[in-house]
């Protein structure tokens, strides 16, 4: 009688837990780090982490694990996009990029309080949507309430009391049709922003702007420089100051593609990203803009250079993350969860190699947001955030696509 009490007594303390660990065996391993990939991985994932990876003949699948035979399977880590934004509601934007794979997402504009919110939820690991970082407010030209250097500070100190992951400042003149911040501004952004610890980011468009805010000190070129081709000597001095860059191809494309009517726009993998009400507007209203678009011409030639400029870099040993621009005002059309999967794309029309593209959205994407300790590469002790695949990447970035499962803080996302 006392041994079988103490046999139920120990299995309700056992089940629990037994329950939470998933072995995924046999599967081909590409970890993010760049090296070759791994045939017949196991990796066992407990309360949200890796427990153990490594040869399936060498690790050990705890009793009572749910074992996924996964051969014949690629595992990735979860797609990070470094540039994206997540506006007001933001659950069902970041099932979205769940959905396509994207278990981390940034949000790059001023941002709601929810997101913070959200954000606090997710540390303590409740995910139902990819995981959010936020700058929570991004400097831009005139702001009649932040003008003198002492306001930008104290607008600093209040992003980083509000829960702001990342300080940002965004510098495009569009064209001529907006005033910059200055350069003094942007100074005592990067200044206050350092004394807090907190990593620096820019939009640029401009070349002279970009050399103007890295010699300021920003750690992160949100987008590429787009006005003209970069020159070895701004090349050096990225690597010189470790400054990474994301190039938002996918976000150029979409200034000026919508007009051309591209086939993808039938594709069911972008037509699950939105409304049949949407996808009519982009159809109709959204290609007759862009098609009378007077930026047309320059639109077209931006996402050119973009796409020379991120061959230079990485062919430096610049640091690139993948980032989209995905999100933010529904007219834009910038489709979260699909424009991942279609830059991946671009970046390898521009000369990068799968591998290089694998880098970009998790190893370097989680070191250029600074949390690398956690996410980005598959290992024993990081966050269990992977994609199984059912065909090869590395073959072809559009198996990037052939999502089998996902799993996202090692629990199955669908
Ligand atoms: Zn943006």
């Amino acid at each position: 009688m006392r041994s079988t009490l103490i046999f139920v007594f120990a299995l309700l303390l056992a089940s629990p837990v037994a329950a939470q660990i998933t072995a995924l065996t046999n599967a081909t391993l590409i970890d993010g780090t760049g090296t070759p990939p791994q045939r017949d991985v196991t990796i066992v994932m407990e309360a949200g982490r890796i427990r153990a990876l490594g040869p399936s003949a060498q690790t050990v699948v705890p009793a009572g694990a749910q074992v996924i035979n996964a051969s014949g399977k690629f595992i990735v880590p979860g797609i990070i996009n470094a540039h994206g934004h997540v506006g007001a509601n933001p659950e069902p934007q970041l099932r979205q990029y769940a959905l396509y794979g994207v278990t981390t997402t940034t949000s790059m504009a001023t941002d709601p309080d929810e997101i913070v919110q959200l954000h606090e939820e997710q540390q303590r690991g409740v995910l139902r949507g990819a995981r959010v970082l936020t700058v929570k407010h991004r400097f831009m030209g005139p702001d009649p309430k932040i003008v003198t250097l002492e306001q930008a500070r104290a607008k600093v100190d209040e992003i980083v009391a509000t829960g702001g992951n990342f300080v940002k400042v965004w510098l495009d003149s569009q064209g001529g049709k907006r005033a910059k911040l200055t350069r003094e501004f942007c100074a005592a952004v990067m200044d206050q922003a350092r004394k807090h610890g907190r990593i620096t980011m820019a939009h640029v468009y401009e070349l002279a702007d970009a050399k103007m805010i890295v010699d300021e000190g920003v750690n992160i070129l949100v987008h590429n420089v787009r006005d003209q081709e970069i020159d070895a000597g701004f090349i050096a001095t990225l690597k010189r100051r470790n400054v990474s860059v994301i190039s938002t191809l996918m976000r150029e494309e979409a200034m000026f593609v919508y007009a051309d009517a591209p086939t993808w726009l039938d594709d069911p993998f972008f037509r699950k990203g939105l409304s049949a009400e949407r996808l009519a507007l982009l159809k109709t209203n959204k290609r007759e803009e862009q098609a009378g678009d007077p930026e047309r011409a320059r639109n077209i030639r931006a996402l050119e250079i973009d796409k020379l400029n991120l061959k230079k870099l990485v062919d430096a040993g610049v640091r690139i993350a993948l980032g989209t621009d995905s999100g933010g005002d529904l007219n834009r059309f910038f489709i979260q969860g699909f424009f991942e999967h279609r830059q991946m794309e671009l970046m390898v029309q521009a000369g990068l190699t799968p591998m290089q593209v694998i880098q970009s959205f998790s190893k370097n994407a989680a070191e250029v947001l600074g949390i690398d300790h956690d996410f980005g590469t598959l290992a024993a002790g990081k966050a269990a955030d992977l994609l199984i695949l059912n065909s090869n990447p590395l073959e072809n970035i559009s198996n990037m696509r052939a999502i089998q499962t996902i799993y996202l803080g090692g629990k199955r996302f669908e």
